[in-house]
C-alpha cells in the first residue's frame, strides 16, 4: 500500500492511498491533482482506478473537487452524517466501520467535533493510519470555527490515545508555522527544537513534513500538552492568571495561538 500527499491550493494535502490498481482519496478540495495522480504516468505507470472518496468535514478546501471526480468515476463517498455535503453517498457517524476492498482498508469512524461540529476522523488500526482532516495538525490543531474548546479537547484526547506508531495524515502543511508557536510556549522542549530543524530541511526541499505520528505529536504538540505543568505555567504568566481546569487551559492556549 502506498500513501501519497497530493498538493492542492497553497497548503492543502489530498491524501491518496493506493495499491497497484486502485486508489482512495481523502478530502479532495480540488479534482485536478487527483485526476493527474490517477492518470497513466501519474502515481502508477498504467494509471489507477478511483475506488472511493473519504471526507472529514464540509469546508470547500476539502470538498470542492468531489463533483468533478464523480462525473468521471462512480464511487462511494463517505462523509459525516451530521454535515450537509453534496456528493456524500455513505453518511457515517461515530463507531461506524468503513470497509474498502481495494486498496484494502478497514477504517473506524471517530467523531471529532471542534473545528466543525460534524467533523469526523478515520482510523485504520491494521494499516496504522489516522486521517484527521483539520482536527489535529502537526504541532497544532484546527481553529474552533463551530465547536467549543471542551469538544476540541475531547476530540484531541481521543486522537492522542491512539497507538503511538499511528501515522497522522493531516490535511494542511502548517507544521513550520505551528512550531514557531510551539517553541514559544515550550522553549525548553528539546524534541520540538530537533523536530523544527528536520521540518525546515524538509520544506527547503519542498517535501511534506507529514505524515507525523501520534507519539511525535504527544511530544511536540502543545495542544496535546496543555496539562503539562510547564505549559500551565506559561499560560499563567501570559494571561496573568492560572487556568481553572484543563478545558480552560486548552481554551487559553488556543486563544494565545489565534493572537500569536
Ligand atoms: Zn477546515
Ligand atoms: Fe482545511
Amino acid at each position: 500500500m502506498h500513501i501519497v500527499a497530493l498538493q492542492a491550493f497553497r497548503d492543502n494535502y489530498i491524501w491518496m492511498i493506493h495499491d497497484t490498481r486502485s486508489a482512495v482519496v481523502v478530502d479532495p478540495g480540488d479534482a485536478a491533482p487527483v485526476m493527474a495522480a490517477l492518470a497513466p504516468g501519474g502515481a502508477q505507470a498504467q494509471g489507477l482506478q478511483l475506488a472511493g472518496i473519504l471526507v472529514t468535514h464540509h469546508h470547500p478546501d476539502h470538498t470542492g473537487g468531489i463533483a468533478a471526480l464523480l462525473q468521471r468515476w462512480r464511487v462511494p463517498v463517505w462523509g459525516p452524517a451530521a454535515e450537509d455535503i453534496a456528493g456524500v453517498t455513505e453518511a457515517v457517524a461515530d463507531g461506524d466501520r468503513v470497509r474498502i476492498a481495494a486498496p484494502r482498508l478497514d477504517l473506524e469512524v471517530l467523531e471529532v467535533p471542534g473545528h466543525t461540529l460534524g467533523h469526523v476522523a478515520y482510523h485504520a488500526p491494521q494499516a496504522g493510519l489516522l486521517l484527521c482532516g483539520d482536527t489535529l495538525f502537526s504541532a497544532g490543531c484546527g481553529r474552533l470555527f463551530e465547536g467549543t474548546a471542551q469538544q476540541m479537547l475531547h476530540s484531541l484526547d481521543r486522537l492522542g490515545a491512539l497507538p503511538g506508531d499511528t501515522r497522522v495524515l493531516c490535511a494542511h502543511e502548517y507544521t513550520v508555522s505551528n512550531l514557531q508557536f510551539a517553541r514559544h510556549v515550550e522553549p525548553a522542549n528539546a524534541d520540538t527544537e530537533e523536530y523544527e530543524r528536520w521540518c525546515l530541511q524538509r520544506r527547503a526541499q519542498q517535501l511534506p513534513t507529514l505524515p507525523s505520528s501520534v507519539q511525535r505529536e504527544l511530544r511536540v504538540n502543545p495542544f496535546l500538552r496543555s496539562d503539562q505543568p510547564l505549559v500551565r505555567e506559561q499560560l499563567t504568566q501570559h494571561f496573568g492568571r492560572a487556568p481553572a481546569d484543563r478545558v480552560e487551559a486548552f481554551a487559553m492556549l488556543r486563544q494565545w495561538k489565534n493572537d500569536f
